[in-house]
């Protein structure tokens, strides 16, 4: 018996039989991929709800008179609002002839795979939910990539960590975080307490501000003996962040030495 076959409509690779549109490999990738659609969407809903309770407490989550609310909890809103759209154009294209919300049509989608990747444009509409996928992560995302300490949450004081390009983060209590405003926050913090200078900043600045007299060459042969154990090379142009206590405490001994 002849079967008709396509070319994969995602991949490309793969013959498939009709009424197939999508191989094997690419129905189990449009599983995986409505999987983490919803647990993403229902992350960022929890984004998008605890920034208006935030703004307003008790009045029903809507802004307060006049006042919008942040910006980021409305581009949480209207992604959540452009994805839904997404999963029941998916849904129609699949020949479902009712709709729903996201939080009901997922599940359902899911368990209706087949008909998904046997739609008319299975491919297509994959290709967008998995890029409506990546443009929800971020703010979502708490997978472990090159992370470092931003600062503390400000609601529970856990040490926030974050990615290059992360704008939004939920900490674990549930607090939205604003990375760009906890950077700025932290930096302000530490500033207090650091000065980011080189080994012959350092010296000037023990003089200048101490009248602590150490030469530079001193102060490099400190950092290369870890003699300033919070001393932090910052990148390799030669600066370091300094820990002034402990600096000034160090080039004290020193001095009352010479
Ligand atoms: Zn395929
Ligand atoms: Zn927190």
């Amino acid at each position: 018996m002849f079967i008709p076959t396509d070319p994969c409509q995602y991949c490309g690779d793969q013959q498939v039989e009709a009424p197939w549109t999508l191989c094997q490999n690419c129905r189990r990738t449009y599983a995986k991929t409505l999987h983490n659609l919803r647990r993403n969407m229902q992350l960022l809903q929890r984004v998008a709800r605890h920034e208006y309770k935030l703004g307003e407490p008790g009045s029903g989550g809507k802004p307060q008179g006049g006042e919008a609310p942040s910006p980021v909890n409305m581009h949480a809103i209207d992604l959540l609002d452009e994805a839904e759209s997404l999963l029941q154009d998916a849904w129609c294209d699949a020949g479902a002839v009712w709709s729903d919300r996201w939080q009901l049509l997922i599940p359902r989608m899911q368990t209706r795979l087949a008909w998904l990747c046997k739609a008319t444009n299975a491919g297509r509409f994959l290709r967008q939910l998995i890029k409506m996928n990546r443009r929800i992560e971020p703010y979502v995302d708490r997978k472990p990539r090159t992370r470092r300490i931003i600062g503390v949450c400000p609601e529970c004081k856990r040490e926030i960590l974050a990615a290059k390009g992360e704008s939004l983060l939920l900490c674990k209590c549930g607090n939205p975080i604003n990375v760009a405003e906890l950077r700025e926050r932290t930096a302000e913090a530490v500033n207090r307490y650091h000065k980011t200078l080189t080994p012959t900043g350092c010296s000037e600045w023990l003089r200048d501000d101490y009248g602590l007299d150490v030469p530079a060459m001193t102060v490099k042969n400190w950092l290369r003996r870890g003699k300033l154990p919070s001393a932090k090379p910052i990148a390799d142009d030669g600066y370091y962040e300094f820990d002034i206590r402990e600096t000034v405490a160090m080039a004290m001994s020193v001095s009352k030495r010479q």
